[in-house]
């Protein structure tokens, strides 16, 4: 029997090691692929033992629990990764704590983070949330406004409109999520044809503990993986 791995050190190999071979069977490199270590709910010393173990991207969903965080871990390029839903009065404080923001996902949002970006004199890569068909979330554009909010933000001067990010819905078979990370990818590849002047879109954020493998398949370069290296929340 396989013997399940209980330190932070043995899941991130392990978490690695499927990274690798599900590069393999599709044919990339596992440098492509960030590992973001989501550490909500989790506290300042569990993230402490993720940082000795090499983690440098680490996703939070709330920028208020970030914010009790984040100043507390120090390493040389580390990189916060704002997963979840970004209310417009938590904007500031994401824009001082946050190094790549993936839910931006309406016109209103990405011209406050814009303005807010700006007099932190800073440019802000982010990504596109996506609502693809049959999610429940309530949170991403919809496909039908996706072109529109992808040309508005990317005229913005202090945003750097990078992919596209999804949270399909949680279905047991990672293989039935398979059709949902295939239509996030075919959306942006869609977005470049249409708009072939534009910036190039390279990232996909899409994959969490259980289904990463077939996001790999499908294309995801920032997988978000949370249990799989934390444990259970
Ligand atoms: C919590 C969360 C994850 C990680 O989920 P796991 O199943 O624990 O890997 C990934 N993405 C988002 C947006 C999340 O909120």
């Amino acid at each position: 029997m396989a013997t399940v791995p209980s330190t932070f050190a043995e899941r991130l190999d392990h978490v690695r090691s499927c990274v690798a071979t599900a590069c393999a069977r599709a044919g990339r490199l596992p440098e492509d692929v960030t590992v973001v270590a989501v550490s909500k709910t989790k506290p300042v010393e569990a993230l402490q033992a993720a940082l000795e173990s090499g983690v440098r991207d680490f996703g939070e969903n709330r920028v208020q629990e970030a914010a009790t965080k984040i100043p507390f871990l120090n390493a040389q390029g580390l990189r916060w990764h704002l997963i979840g839903h970004l209310q417009s009065n938590k904007v500031k404080s994401a824009v001082e704590l946050f190094d790549v923001i993936h839910s931006v996902d309406s016109l209103p949002l990405a011209i406050r983070l814009n303005r807010l970006a700006k007099e932190h004199g800073k440019v802000m890569p982010v990504l596109l949330q996506v609502h693809l068909g049959d999610e429940v979330t309530k949170t991403g554009v919809l496909s039908d406004d996706l072109p529109a909010l992808f040309c508005e933000s990317s005229q913005c001067s202090h945003l750097r409109v990078e992919g596209l990010m999804a949270i399909p819905p949680f279905l047991a078979e990672p293989e039935a999520v398979r059709p949902f990370f295939r239509q996030l990818r075919e959306l942006r590849d869609k977005l470049q044809q249409q708009f072939p002047e534009k910036p190039l879109l390279p990232h996909l954020s899409m994959g969490m503990s259980h289904d990463f493998e077939v996001a790999i398949e499908e294309g995801a370069t920032m997988i978000r993986v949370g249990t799989a290296l934390f444990g259970e929340r």
